[in-house]
């Protein structure tokens, strides 16, 4: 049997389609194709382990079913998981919106590797409020007068404010609207990153004609420049170039200039030289608005009683308050009905994040704690086993929890390099998608970590 894959699943996705929400069908058909079949039985390329388990679980009969109306020699259907390089060619229209892109760590997915930029943060989707009028004002204006507004504006204000979301909403504007503008978004650690890595491999010259290149730099997370020098003299030459040369500059940062530590005077004098200002935490009016903004193309509306719920009960960030609503729904998709007040009570005290400021220490001491090994050995050479993870678990949680720098991660474990501490994060990340034992350990960890005194 000879088959054309891409027009039978072409043919069997436009089937698809109109049976599924279209988030539902941008979330787990994007970047899906048939690989191979053998005897009857197809097997279908997936980006990553959610969407195998998701086609598998929810999807396979209504996948089948398709395939055998079309192609009668199906017999069956698996699941591999291709990289999304190779997947590519299977190009879905209209569903470029990934309502889920959070809860499902998408994210990388829908960025353009061009410019960094990932077109899910825009303007149209941005809920302004009283809490971040005026950071939304200062953006706006620089997309009229690009370079000559604000230049730079610098963005500052706490983790999950919508920070990122408003500076890459620029970056979208401008690439969409002026042709002859070319953007650049990158966050203080990759600028970092590369410029090291360009000057290991005596590059520093290409590096420079790279950065030079843009006309508009949207730089995410300045406060992570603290004390590396060699960079902060790389990006002060290239701020003054971008400055003599009117073109945009965009900073975002979690607090002031004045209040990163190691930040060179001249430095901070350039971020401080055009416009601040700053996003607070949105009040529960806007709380509310930004929750009715998610759910316009969910499969699933909880009820009023639960909006306002978790629109009164979240309160510091708005990453929080969308992951608790991403719950709410997949936990309503897996039981397809809307969720009561006391299953939405109960699923959002399991997924808040607790206040309580905890230091590295405590994370060292209570995941060491943990695996019943001596607290030193995480700061130490030892590459033995029983050490290893300990301290690739405590360097997930720094990541993943506190939003601390690979680097600074790095220099507190016993010096290591900031690839190491990449390397763990991504490591754990992966690793708890498909081993339960180490996504409990991990919650018992948290439970510890945070429990009230
Ligand atoms: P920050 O960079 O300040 O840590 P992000 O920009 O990453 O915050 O925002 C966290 C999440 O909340 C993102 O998914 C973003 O799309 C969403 N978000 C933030 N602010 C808004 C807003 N005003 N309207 C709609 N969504 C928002
Ligand atoms: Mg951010």
């Amino acid at each position: 049997m000879t088959l054309d894959y891409k027009k039978l699943w072409d043919d069997t996705l436009a089937g698809i389609e109109v049976e599924v929400s279209k988030a539902n069908f941008g979330t787990w058909f994007r970047n899906t194709r048939i690989v191979k079949q053998d005897n009857g039985l197809i097997v279908i390329g997936v980006p990553n382990a959610f969407v195998k388990d998701w086609l598998a679980n929810k999807y396979h009969k209504l996948i089948l079913r398709g395939l055998r109306e079309l192609e009668t020699s199906v017999r069956g259907v698996e699941y591999n998981i291709t990289k999304s390089e190779d997947a590519k060619s299977t190009k879905i229209e209209g569903s470029t919106k990934p309502v889920f892109a959070n809860q499902l760590n998408l994210e990388g997915l829908y960025t353009n590797r061009e410019d960094n930029l990932n077109p899910k943060y825009v303007f149209d989707t941005f809920v302004v409020g009283p809490f971040n009028e005026l950071a939304y004002a200062a953006c706006q204006a620089v997309t009229k007068k690009i370079g000559q507004a604000y230049n730079p504006l610098y963005i500052y204000g706490g983790t999950g404010l919508g920070k990122t979301h408003l500076i890459q909403s620029v970056g979208n504007f401008i690439k969409n609207n002026y042709s002859n503008k070319k953007v650049y978004y990158v966050t203080s650690e990759q600028f970092g990153i590369d410029y090291v890595t360009s000057v290991q491999n005596n590059r520093a010259n290409q590096f420079k004609e790279k950065y030079r290149k843009y006309d508009v730099l949207v730089m995410d997370d300045v406060q992570f420049f603290s004390n590396k020098d060699k960079t902060q003299e790389e990006l002060f030459h290239l701020f003054n170039h971008y400055h003599e040369n009117n073109k945009q500059i965009i900073f975002s940062s979690d607090k002031p200039p004045k209040y990163i530590q190691n930040l060179e005077d001249r430095l901070r004098s350039r971020f401080e030289g055009g416009m601040i200002v700053d996003v607070v935490k949105p009040d529960y009016e806007s709380r509310l608005a930004i929750l009715q903004s998610k759910l316009k193309d969910s499969p699933f509306c909880p009820e009023k009683e639960v909006v306002e719920y978790v629109a009164s009960t979240i309160q510091d960030s708005i990453r929080e308050l969308e992951g608790a609503l991403n719950s709410i729904v997949c936990q309503s998709q897996l039981k397809n009905r809307n969720l009561n007040l006391n299953e939405v009570k109960n699923l959002i005290k399991n997924n808040v994040k607790p206040k309580k400021t905890v230091s590295i220490k405590d994370v060292a001491g209570i995941v060491s704690n943990f695996y019943n090994i001596s607290e030193k050995y995480l700061y130490e050479k030892t590459r033995k086993k029983e050490v290893v993870k300990p301290r690739q678990v405590v360097m997930y949680i720094l990541r993943e929890d506190f939003n601390t720098s690979y680097p600074y991660i790095g220099q507190k474990l016993g010096n290591r390099d900031h690839t190491t501490v990449i390397h763990a994060y991504e490591k754990i990340k992966h690793d708890i998608k498909d081993n339960n034992l180490l996504s409990q350990e991990i919650e018992q960890i948290r439970t510890l970590l945070y429990k009230e005194e």
